[in-house]
């Protein structure tokens, strides 16, 4: 027999058990929705973010799911890589590889992630300030 779970302990097998293929960022990577894309591969799509925080946003995105970094394993480290390569393709056909830009990938709600399949900010086209949190 099944043991009844708790409502807390439901809610976590929710979230962190089963795949949440159905963010806003899927429905983009399934073209459900529309969105700027600056590169796509079979592995990764990368729109513009539609609320930029600098005068380059985009957001490198698996199309894997995965929900956040917590769920990145070994046999993702292709993905990964080829995420950190794409940074390097759109910083060298944006002319920022020189200048510089920032990277940034936030983890569930207290390190400020509010779409929950993985995804990494690439800033750039200006100075960033020091802070972090
Ligand atoms: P995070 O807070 O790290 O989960 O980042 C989610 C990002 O997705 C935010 O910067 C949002 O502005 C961005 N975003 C949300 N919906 C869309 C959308 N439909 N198209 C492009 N970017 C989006």
């Amino acid at each position: 027999m099944p043991s009844v779970l708790n409502c807390a302990e439901g809610i976590v097998l929710y979230y962190r058990v089963l795949p949440m293929s159905d963010t806003i960022f899927h429905k983009i990577i399934r073209k459900e929705i529309p969105a700027t894309i600056e590169y796509e591969s079979e592995t990764v799509i990368v729109i513009r973010d539609i609320n930029p925080q600098a005068p380059f946003h985009c957001l490198i995105i698996p199309k894997k799911t995965m929900r956040s970094i917590y769920d990145i394993t070994e046999e993702d480290g292709s993905i990964i890589l080829e995420m950190m390569q794409t940074a390097n393709r759109l910083a060298d056909e944006n002319g920022f590889a020189k200048d510089g830009f920032r990277l940034v990938m936030n983890c569930e709600e207290w390190g400020g992630q509010t779409v929950f399949q993985l995804h990494m900010h690439m800033l750039a086209g200006k100075k960033m300030s020091g802070g972090f949190a």
